[in-house]
């Protein structure tokens, strides 16, 4: 059958990972979450000291940064691996979400992820989720999706997730930490958070993940069949 790459963007906190994951098992695909990337270079960068303001100390340390992501049975998902060490949980820290937006304007940090996530759609069979995968990544992927939800929606999603995987924060941090994230990354001056003009936009705030799954597997369905 033949194998398409399929693009997800959207805001922070609209359930783009999960709805990519989900997409991935279903398809058979490949399921990369590009935020991850970015938040584990952020992570290399605040416990080895780096001012990300001189271009020459970001560039040195990205000679350093070996990412890798590993399928793990026991949680049926995958772990991002910063130079061979999982560092899935480590990297929803909060300190790491205050800072991953600022790390992620950077243009060298920008080329070295692109690059890395290109290589990995060459095969096609992938489902991507980030914030410039329609846009700048996969500008050719055979279906985008631009997913949204409203605000109160999302800091209630992200708060409950937070919870759960006990990290401590308050629901006006989350919600601060969301606006202030979404802010910088739709500014930004490389690749700015933006809908594809040829995205189809899924609105999930009064979806449940099934509804939302079918919907863009129905979407999958047509371009796969084409
Ligand atoms: O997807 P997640 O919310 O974990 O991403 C964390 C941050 O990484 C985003 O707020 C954004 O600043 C950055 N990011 C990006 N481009 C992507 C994916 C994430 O700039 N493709």
């Amino acid at each position: 059958m033949k194998k398409i790459i399929i693009a997800i963007d959207g805001y922070s906190s609209c359930g783009k990972s999960t709805l990519a994951n989900q997409l991935a098992k279903k398809l058979n695909y490949i399921f990369i979450d590009s935020g991850a990337m970015y938040r584990a270079i952020t992570l290399y960068f605040l416990r080895n000291h780096i001012d990300w303001n001189k271009p020459n100390e970001v560039k040195k340390a990205l000679l350093e940064i070996h990412l890798d992501f590993e399928f793990e049975e026991e949680t049926n998902q995958s772990s991002i691996l910063l130079n061979g060490e999982n560092v899935a949980a480590l990297i929803r820290d909060m300190l790491v979400s205050e800072n991953v937006s600022a790390v992620s304007t950077i243009k060298e940090v920008r080329e070295f992820a692109v690059a890395q996530q290109q290589q990995m759609g060459k095969k096609k069979g992938i489902v991507m989720d980030g914030r410039d995968i329609g846009t700048t990544v996969f500008p050719n992927a055979a279906l985008k999706i631009f997913v949204t939800a409203d605000i109160a929606t999302r800091v209630e999603r992200r708060f409950k997730e937070m919870l759960e995987k006990k990290i401590i924060a308050t629901i006006e941090e989350v919600q601060n930490n969301l606006e202030m994230r979404d802010y910088i990354d739709s500014n930004r001056e490389f690749s700015p958070l933006r809908k594809a003009v040829d995205a189809r936009i899924l609105d999930n705030t009064m979806l449940t993940r099934e509804e939302q799954l079918k919907l863009a597997l129905s979407w999958a369905k047509e371009k796969i069949e084409l």
